[in-house]
């Protein structure tokens, strides 16, 4: 079977989906913390097994042998998340699983963000599962569904400077996913994916003032007057601070990725920030 993991997030959603238009539904299973969210895939054929990246039992005997699995990386950023993986990772070798496929983060980036992805990586070289690493740069969407405070005050609020972003969307990203869960020969493959583009902030706003019709501008600020700003939006400090972190790696040019590895791998060009921006605005 193909096995996806947080097959309810947005990602693993896409992926779902785009797995179904492939093979058909009885050889999907759906890893899942609460079976009512999979609802919907389940009365299409898909098998659901319910598993916590917190309860090591719950996916035993889950896989089974020459399973492809897509571990897709936890968001609980305060509950260990190499740990978590970890569980996933030793079910895995237990089953003898035929390819473990982890959405990780590009291997330039060295925000404090990607220390739970080279962590996971690690265990995962360690374990001697034939893996693949989807290196994952940043979703469009990171953006586009935070358009409510840029349109509020007509600015695009970041502390990237000049720096630019290879970003595509989720549904690039599935592709790419699906493309190795699907396909042959990408046992032991290390992917650096990224949209086709990138773009920096100043081309953002100018995107987003030609589709509103609204003057929109960039407003670079420092990191620490971003972090400011996300508590002042009620995220909290440390949350705050790893988020402008980030943009501190995007003003270093570590999530511009060159290899073309995604549009290689979904068969197409990845989807343009102009076409997300549009979808967005749609509501
Ligand atoms: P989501 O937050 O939508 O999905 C996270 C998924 O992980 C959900 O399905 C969630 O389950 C599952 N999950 C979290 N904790 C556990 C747990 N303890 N046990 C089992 N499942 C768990 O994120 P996306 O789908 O948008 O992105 C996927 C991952 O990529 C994120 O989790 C994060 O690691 C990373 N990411 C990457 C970004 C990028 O720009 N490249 C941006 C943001 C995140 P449930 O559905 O039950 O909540």
């Amino acid at each position: 079977s193909i096995v996806v993991t947080g097959a309810t997030g947005h990602l693993g959603r896409h992926v779902v989906e785009q797995l179904l238009e492939k093979v058909p539904a009885d050889q999907i299973t759906a890893v899942v913390r609460n079976a009512e969210k999979a609802a919907d895939f389940a009365a299409r054929g898909v098998k659901i097994a319910l598993a916590d990246y917190n309860a090591p039992a719950s996916f035993d005997g889950l896989f089974a042998a020459g399973d492809k699995v897509l571990l897709i990386s936890g968001n609980e950023f305060d509950k260990g998340r190499v740990q978590q993986h970890k569980i996933v990772i030793d079910a895995a070798k237990a089953a003898g699983v035929a390819l473990l496929a982890y959405t990780s983060a590009p291997g330039s980036l060295t925000a404090a963000l990607a220390d739970d992805h080279r962590g996971t990586e690690e265990a995962l070289l360690a374990s001697g599962v034939p893996y693949a690493l989807l290196r994952n740069g940043w979703y469009h969407e990171n953006y586009t569904e935070n358009l409510a405070p840029v349109l509020e005050h007509n600015a695009v609020v970041a502390a990237a400077g000049d720096g630019r972003v290879s970003s595509a969307a989720r549904a690039d990203y599935a592709a790419a996913a699906v493309a190795v869960l699907t396909g042959e020969g990408h046992e032991n493959q290390t992917y650096e994916l990224g949209g086709d583009e990138a773009w920096g902030f100043a081309e953002y706003a100018a995107e987003l003032s030609r589709q509103t019709g609204k003057e929109i501008g960039y407003s670079p600020v420092s990191v620490e007057a971003l972090t400011g700003i996300l508590v002042g939006a009620g995220l909290p400090e440390p949350v705050a601070a790893t988020i402008a972190g980030v943009d501190a790696s995007i003003e270093k040019g570590e999530l511009v990725v060159t290899t073309g590895d995604l549009s290689r791998l979904a068969g197409r060009p990845t989807t343009p920030l102009s076409e997300a921006i549009a979808l967005a605005l749609k509501g």
